[in-house]
């Protein structure tokens, strides 16, 4: 470590971590992004499939980091009734660990200092305020300085709570997710699959996104209150034995995605939340890594202004938590309740409503007309959904 004090301390180079420090690097600011593993994105706990057009804001497509170009996605139903939906952009299903490593990389060209093996160990917080950081670098431990401290440390994140921010979510709002990188497929390689299914993934799903060659993630969620009855993995490993029966398990990843929305409060004075850490997945998906860079994006916007006026309040930050609620507050509200309402739902109902689904034409239909298509088939829907229909998200 070459100094001290810094304009901003970053904690986790993941998407989020790495979008952050690039940001407030690039606006002129001294800028130090720590990473508790000794090899920035490994291993990796992902699917790993992303949005190319939500991507190319913050990173050019390569195609060394892309194993497969997805342009369908197919939802299948536990009897196996399917429904093709189009994605919302197209989605690439990536190799974490060259595009963490290639986000972090674009971070320190701008000028962020990156140190990896060096974990925060504790805030440092006089009268409320975040005014640095312990470190452990390599098995030292120092004390850094910092105006603004970004807490990017993902799922498990203690910077954000050291500070006082409450993050730990419900078990009902936890996914507990475990996957397999299994070879030997055969397998539609532009295709994500979606299984849905009480018996299958209770309060979850399960995926398969197609990887290089003959391989891909296959995993699923389940809600963290479901898995105290049975593990994630035994779910998964069910799955796996009913549709790949001959497939070698190459890889295995395990890890947690807290499905709640976004925290309401993402900031105290001197330090801002970003990604996972601030619970910005998607409620429904669980997709987290454009989200985390579009939030740590905002943050950077915030801050930037913020570190210029030397204000580093909670209230002059707090914008930052303005400007997520006005983007995503409402979306994500829905996608929780929609998330409810598919997860609570019998297994029969769901196969029946995605046989209606897939007789319509649904890549020439608004999400409003796809709604009040399957409302006139399953009038019942109605009283389900709404809260849905309440945010006037999809009638619009
Ligand atoms: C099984 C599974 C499948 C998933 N599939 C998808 C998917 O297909 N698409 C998608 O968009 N999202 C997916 N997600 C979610 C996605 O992985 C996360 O939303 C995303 O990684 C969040 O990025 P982040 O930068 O906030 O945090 P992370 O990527 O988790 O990065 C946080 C970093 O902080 C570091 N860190 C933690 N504590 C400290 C500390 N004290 N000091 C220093 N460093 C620290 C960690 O080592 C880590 O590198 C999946 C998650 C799981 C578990």
């Amino acid at each position: 470590m070459k100094r001290t004090a810094y304009d901003v301390v970053v904690v986790g180079a993941g998407p989020a971590g790495s979008v952050a420090a690039r940001q407030f690097a690039r606006a002129g600011f001294s800028v130090l992004l720590v990473e508790k593993r000794q090899e920035i994105g490994a291993p990796v706990r992902c699917a790993e499939a992303i949005g190319s057009e939500t991507t190319r804001a913050f990173l050019e497509p390569d195609e060394r980091w892309i194993d497969a170009h997805i342009s369908y996605y197919e939802v299948f139903s536990a009897a196996g009734s399917s429904v093709i939906v189009p994605p919302t952009e197209p989605t690439l299903v990536v190799n974490r660990k060259v595009f963490d490593w290639e986000l972090a990389n674009l971070a320190s060209r701008a000028g962020a200092e990156v140190l990896t093996r060096t974990a925060a160990t504790g805030v440092i917080q006089p009268d409320g305020r975040v005014t640095g950081l312990h470190l452990n670098s390599m098995g030292k431990t120092y004390t850094v300085e910092a105006r603004l401290v970004i807490a990017a440390d993902g799922v498990e994140s203690q910077v954000a709570r050291w500070a006082g921010l409450k993050t730990v979510p419900s078990m009902a709002n936890y996914y507990v997710g475990f996957q397999y990188l299994l070879g030997n497929l055969e397998l539609e390689r532009s295709r994500c699959q979606y299984h849905i299914g009480q018996q299958l993934a209770p309060g979850g799903y399960a995926w398969v996104f197609p990887k290089r060659e003959d391989t891909a993630n296959v995993g699923l969620v389940i809600s963290a209150n479901h898995g105290q009855e049975e593990s994630a993995q035994s779910y998964l490993d069910r799955f796996v034995e009913q549709h790949f029966p001959e497939a070698n398990i190459l890889g295995i990843v395990a890890g947690g995605i807290p499905a709640t929305g976004a925290l309401r409060k993402m900031v105290t004075a001197g330090l801002m939340a970003v990604g996972d850490a601030a619970h910005q997945a998607d409620p429904l998906t669980a997709g987290g890594i454009n989200l985390g860079m579009i939030g740590a994006d905002m943050a950077a916007q915030v801050g930037i202004r913020a570190l210029e006026t030397d204000d580093l309040s909670a209230e002059r930050l707090s914008e930052y938590e303005r400007m997520w609620q006005d983007r995503f507050g409402a979306q994500h509200a829905a996608l929780l309740q929609m998330r409810k309402l598919l997860t609570d739902m019998e297994d029969q109902r769901l196969d029946s409503i995605i046989r209606t689904a897939s007789s319509l034409p649904l890549e020439q239909m608004s999400l409003g007309e796809i709604m009040l298509a399957l409302l006139k088939h399953h009038p019942r829907l109605l009283l389900e959904s709404r809260k849905l229909i309440t945010t006037r998200l999809i009638l619009k």
